[in-house]
């Protein structure tokens, strides 16, 4: 028999303040859960920022995992999305302290912020993003490793406490996080291809490093008999056989489906407006404008200009070709100007910062 290593996990309560954020998240209704995958992915790439400084004085410290990525994993069959990043990870002394037993000073004001009315979708901004992994998941499972220390587990179907067990026998990440979401019954559109791929474009598609969804295909193939006998099997192993009755009567030929998987890069497009004018085409302009308003023409003007002063931003606007159908249904919410801190979708209506 293998001599099989066991780790004990340790059980630890979360602060009282992160336990009431938590019920708060779980206990009240929002209709605006999609944000968590924003949130996640926000994370992801700050870890991935700081390993990249890090790296910049020391390359060795890429040696673990040289790629810089984030990966997105659907698992329909075990009902989980995981959301991956070779990004810095997490010491045990990390994930203790960053989730779960050191309150934000943030903690307590969204709270508050909620309370009078706030949307969820403003977490981020108060530094208890990871939290918001709650809004869809039952159970989140974080698996990190972070270069100082060994991998490690952290649980917690929330209910005020969660555990950490390092990681003895399970798949090694070379360096960065894993975060797997127990989807709740209720949640499973985020295992859809679709929904995720929109979901990113969306909220995320211009953070700075590669986002790959892990997407499967389905192939029907004819084959003859004599092939057939040990069907080939791809790298996943996943082949079915169908329609055994055809088979006979055509006598040699038969189809079986062919389930194949791959990684697919879904955040194509670079954020432009951190670019100079100059140097940016018009048909760069239009691929953007039409990747960012789903429009099938191209724009009819853009403007992209900075300010700097007490505020400071980049900014691209554009004039559409048509108007939009609905632009006298005041029932429809205008899908006005976006803002994105930091490459990340922040909110589409902030006409208040533009000048007249
Ligand atoms: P914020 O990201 O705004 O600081 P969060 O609640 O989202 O707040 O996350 C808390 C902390 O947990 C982060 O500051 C970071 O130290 C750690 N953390 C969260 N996600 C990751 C990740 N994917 N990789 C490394 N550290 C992470």
């Amino acid at each position: 028999m293998a001599d099989v290593q066991m780790a004990e996990a340790e059980t630890f309560a979360f602060q009282a303040e992160i336990n009431q954020l938590l019920s708060l998240i779980i206990n009240t209704f929002y209709s605006n859960k999609e944000i968590f995958l924003r949130e996640l992915i926000s994370n992801s790439c700050d870890a991935l920022d700081k390993i990249r400084f890090e790296s910049l004085t020391d390359k060795s410290k890429l040696d673990a995992q040289p790629e810089l990525f984030i990966r997105l994993v659907p698992d329909k069959a075990n009902k989980t999305l995981s959301i991956i990043d070779s990004g810095i990870g997490m010491t045990k002394a990390d994930l203790v302290n960053n989730l779960g037993t050191i309150a934000r000073s943030g903690t307590k004001e969204f709270m508050e912020a909620l309370q009078a009315g706030a949307d969820v979708s403003m977490i981020g901004q108060f530094g208890v993003g990871f939290y918001s992994a709650y809004l869809v998941a039952e159970k989140v499972i974080v698996t990190t490793k972070h270069n100082d220390d060994e991998q490690y587990v952290w649980e917690s179907q929330a209910g005020g406490s969660f555990t950490v067990t390092r990681d003895v026998n399970g798949e090694q990440l070379g360096r960065g996080t894993k975060i797997t979401l127990f989807l709740k019954e209720d949640q499973l559109e985020y295992l859809e291809e679709r929904r995720i791929k929109d979901l990113v474009k969306k909220h995320s598609e211009f953070i700075s490093y590669p986002i790959y969804l892990w997407t499967e295909k389905t192939t029907e193939k004819e084959i003859s008999d004599d092939e057939d006998d040990e069907p080939k099997k791809d790298e996943e192993g996943a082949v079915e056989e169908v329609d055994e009755d055809k088979e006979k009567e055509k006598g040699k030929k038969k189809k079986i489906k062919e389930v194949s998987h791959e990684w697919q890069l879904i955040n194509k497009q670079k954020p432009i407006w951190l670019r100079k004018p100059e140097e940016i085409t018009k048909e760069e302009y239009a691929s953007f404008y039409k990747s960012l308003t789903n429009d099938w023409e191209d724009h009819l003007a853009v403007k992209h200009f900075s300010v700097e002063g007490q505020l400071e931003f980049k900014a691209i606007l554009f004039v559409p070709k048509r108007a939009p159908f609905d632009l006298f249904d005041n029932r429809k919410k205008m899908n006005n100007i976006k803002l994105y801190v930091r490459r990340v979708f922040i909110m589409d209506n902030c006409e208040e910062l533009m000048p007249e």
